[in-house]
């Protein structure tokens, strides 16, 4: 078949064309149909995600089920299926309490840790494949897979956003971003969209963020946060970008017994004042992707047409390196997608 191949971490992935994956005991194999292309995937091709190489990258993935291995009987031929990100064990106590991203056997990330999608036919484990509800196309269902069900999870469970909160959004214009919008909008909030340019903010302010800010322009977001809010801050700040410098602004803007909750995976560290966080009991966490069950639920959403992807950018999965070049110029807005054909 053919696969675009990453040879060693940072390098560019090229076409090759390989052995047909062969399912195991357990497995199952896909023929994609679609795939969703961000971020994320540049730092794995840097390497920053550990896994080795040669590696057939792609994890955010939509197709249908041809075949499966000795004892299969959860999956069908022909099946719709999306694919689930995380390699867990299913077994340990995170796993079993829903909260499966805190695997204590976490086995790595589709795409990093054992071959992804960006090739005709992709091999995972039975528990990688969900399948994609009727009404929603391949390439949604591909979208929903991380840069949406990443939303779903930080909004209801880690931010807790309620109809009463105004949200900032640092990075509010990226591939995530774009459907934090949608999310946050979605559970009610008054949506604060900062990004570092006109046309992302212009994207978040079409996809329903109520104001915006610009940090290009306007370096100083925590006192444009507080004027926004006459001076009491943000309810709650997510940070998509994950810098320190990006995470301590988000956590500046927050009001009394605010949450700040860093998605983004960046360098650097902040500062607290441990007096200032006991009066103001703001907390500060980590949103870690989502759930099997978070997914389901952000496709379900997805097929009523409630939350839409955000697609920027479209070419064949042989031509995945023009979606990487736009998302290095910072020139993609909202999602890349690959198609198959
Ligand atoms: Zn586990």
């Amino acid at each position: 078949m053919k696969a675009m191949v990453v040879r060693e971490w940072g390098s560019p992935s090229i076409l090759e064309v390989v052995s047909h994956p062969k399912p195991g005991p357990g497995e199952a194999v896909l023929k994609v149909k679609a795939a969703g292309v961000g971020l994320t995937l540049l730092n794995m091709r840097n390497g920053s995600f550990g896994g080795s190489a040669p590696r057939i990258m792609g994890h955010e993935l939509g197709g249908d089920i041809v075949e499966v291995g000795a004892g299969v009987s959860s999956l069908s031929i022909g099946q719709r299926c999306a694919v689930y990100f995380y390699l867990t064990c299913g077994r340990c106590r995170w796993c079993c309490g829903g909260r499966e991203t805190l695997c204590e056997n976490f086995g790595g990330f589709v795409g990093v840790h054992r071959d992804g999608g960006f090739a005709e036919y992709v091999c995972l484990p039975v528990e990688n494949f969900l399948p994609i509800p009727d009404g929603l196309s391949y390439e949604a269902a591909a979208i929903a897979t991380d840069a949406v069900n990443t939303n779903w999870h930080c909004m209801r469970e880690r931010a807790k956003i309620n109809p009463h909160d105004s949200v900032l959004l640092i990075g509010a214009g990226g591939g995530v971003g774009i459907h934090g919008v949608q999310v946050a909008k979605l559970f009610g909030a008054r949506v604060i969209a900062a990004d570092v340019s006109d046309e992302k903010l212009a994207l978040a302010k079409t996809w329903g963020a109520d104001e915006t800010i610009n940090v290009k322009n306007n370096p100083n977001l925590v006192e444009a946060v507080m004027q926004m809010t006459q001076g009491k801050g943000v309810n709650a700040a997510i940070d998509y970008v994950g810098h320190g410098s990006t995470f301590q602004m988000a956590y500046d803007s927050l009001s009394i017994s605010g949450r700040a909750v860093v998605v983004g995976v960046g360098k650097g560290d902040i500062s607290i004042n441990p007096r200032k966080l006991m009066l103001s009991e703001k907390i500060i966490t980590g949103s870690r992707h989502s759930t099997r069950t978070e997914l389901i639920e952000t496709m379900e959403v997805m097929a009523r047409g409630i939350i839409k992807p955000v697609v920027g950018m479209t070419r064949h999965f042989s031509e995945i390196e023009n979606i990487f070049d736009a998302i290095k110029n910072e020139t993609l807005l909202g999602r890349g997608s690959l198609t198959y054909e």
